[in-house]
């Protein structure tokens, strides 16, 4: 009963407490408001409310999430939110307004817009922002769709775009989107780009590089002005994943490294809870050449106040409905704001010193594959551990026993059994050294109590799924018997 589906509830409830929601009213017939209508029964559970809000409370006590444990997944930033930035975008002005409400209506909603996009290119270094994609693989085609039109307007018909091997992988997968062959540059044994690699892969058709620094092995590319004079110096641009923002905050801006578009994860860097795919924003700033280009509408400041402007004759149209996901950038302003420079500063460097100290203590038992300092996230290859039989998913899913969400597991693809782990800033020493010894611990069971290793997890309502069978037999629908026989 405890883990039944709500659909097999119903046929053993003996619910008598079913509320009327229209005391006195008789039942609407159908037919007579749609002649000709036939009227199916629904097959929906038969249950009373009490029942249904403890089956819902029931499995939300089985969510794991930042608010209940550590989640140290390495590349989505998944830090706390703090519940302030929930209140802001609570507030009646901010979710109770319509998107067909006039300008002179919601001059506050635009005043949050315009201050938004003033703070990120602050941050960033960029001229101005669009606010209107609503996730970072959005917002890289907003960049990419840019840079095209950049290159189409002063007559460059140019088709490709490099790519380090490092990248995540919505990189190539906008570049081809967009038109664009994605040239894959692999990285040097120290994670980094290779220069005279990439000297030679350039050529008259490169329209730009994607690029994330530190990258996504969590290194800071060192010879950012050297591959950007490389680029510039060919006719192509920069474009920066700023999907983590995490590290950068207030320390550097990529404007100065030399980059020429980028887009932000609000929904990692700037606080909002964002599992299970939404809700996103993914800004997208470009420098003062390419503003021409940007979405509209753009929110401009006159003297009657705020307002759209829809007159951008060189734009790439519209990305998305409306204004973008509007309470996500609420979210991100009040973060800023309650952060300022100097909280942001230390967002940073806190996130950066912890990963560090996961590093530092734990290359005795995992091997880290690159030796110089990381910056907000480390990645570890349980290669040592594979020699004896324990691959990275067998300890990632041990660690779900212990009370931890795993790392991400097998990304970067050029680390072997990687575990990639981004502390992020908001995590106490208390919990990190926690999950440091629970690391150990594991690598102990190797020796110890492998069959336990190769069975979690033993300690929680999951269990292992089969995943190969799951990739042969993909099942995607719960099959309700009475569903399948109903021709609907
Ligand atoms: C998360 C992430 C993306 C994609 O962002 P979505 O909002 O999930 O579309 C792109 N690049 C990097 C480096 C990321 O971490």
């Amino acid at each position: 009963m405890e883990n039944s589906l709500i659909f097999d509830k119903s046929s053993d409830s003996v619910s008598t407490d079913n509320v009327s929601f229209s005391p006195g009213i008789p039942d609407c017939d159908i037919s007579s408001i749609f002649p000709g209508q036939v009227r199916h029964e629904l097959t929906i559970p038969d249950l009373g409310e009490s029942a249904v809000v403890r089956h819902y409370s029931r499995l939300a006590r089985k969510n794991f999430s930042v608010d209940t444990n550590f989640y140290p997944l390495g590349s989505c930033t998944m830090k706390y939110n703090p519940k302030l930035n929930e209140d802001t975008a609570n507030l009646d002005g901010f979710k109770a307004i319509h998107p067909y409400q006039p300008p002179e209506f919601c001059q506050g909603a635009l005043y949050v817009l315009y201050h938004l996009e003033k703070l990120l290119t602050a941050l960033t270094g960029m001229d101005s922002f669009s606010l209107q994609p609503s996730s970072g693989a959005q917002g890289e085609l907003t960049g990419l769709l840019v840079i095209r039109k950049y290159h189409q307007s002063i007559g460059n018909n140019k088709t490709t775009v490099i790519i380090p091997d490092s990248a995540h992988g919505t990189n190539p997968a906008t570049a081809a989107m967009c038109g664009y062959k994605p040239i894959v540059i692999e990285s040097k044994d120290n994670g980094l780009i290779d220069i005279e690699k990439l000297k030679s892969l350039i050529d008259q058709d490169t329209a730009a590089i994607m690029l994330t620094n530190p990258n996504t092995l969590g290194l800071f590319e060192e010879n950012i002005l050297e591959i950007s004079d490389i680029i510039h110096g060919n006719g192509g641009l920069l474009y920066y994943d700023g999907a983590n923002f995490n590290p950068l905050l207030a320390v550097t801006k990529p404007a100065v490294m030399g980059f020429d578009v980028l887009h932000l994860n609000l929904h990692k860097t700037f606080s909002t809870p964002h599992g299970c795919g939404g809700p996103g924003a993914g800004a997208v700033g470009v420098i003062k050449e390419l503003s021409r280009f940007l979405p509209v509408p753009r929110v401009t400041k006159s003297q009657d106040g705020y307002r759209f402007d829809f007159k951008c004759p060189d734009t790439i149209g519209r990305v998305r409905s409306f204004y973008g996901n509007f309470t996500v950038l609420v979210r991100a302003y009040s973060y800023l704001l309650r952060l300022g420079r100097n909280g942001l500063l230390n967002v940073s460097q806190t996130a950066v010193v912890n990963a560090n100290y996961i590093k530092e203590r734990l290359k005795d038992t995992y091997t880290v594959p690159y030796s110089q300092a990381c910056m907000h996230e480390v990645v570890l290859s349980c290669d040592k551990q594979k020699q004896n039989g324990v691959s990275a998913l067998d300890i990632a899913k041990r660690l779900i026993d212990y009370g931890y969400h795993p790392p991400t597991m097998y990304f970067p693809l050029i680390v072997k059994e990687a575990l990639m782990i981004e502390p992020t800033e908001t995590e106490s020493k208390q919990t990190i050294d926690a999950f440091i010894e629970a690391m150990i611990s594991i690598n102990k069971e190797i020796s110890t109590d492998i069959a336990r290793l190769k069975e979690a997890p033993a300690n929680v309502c999951v269990r292992r799924v089969d995943e190969v069978f799951a990739a042969r037999n993909p099942n995607l629908r719960w099959q309700n018997p009475s569903l399948e026989s109903d021709d609907a």
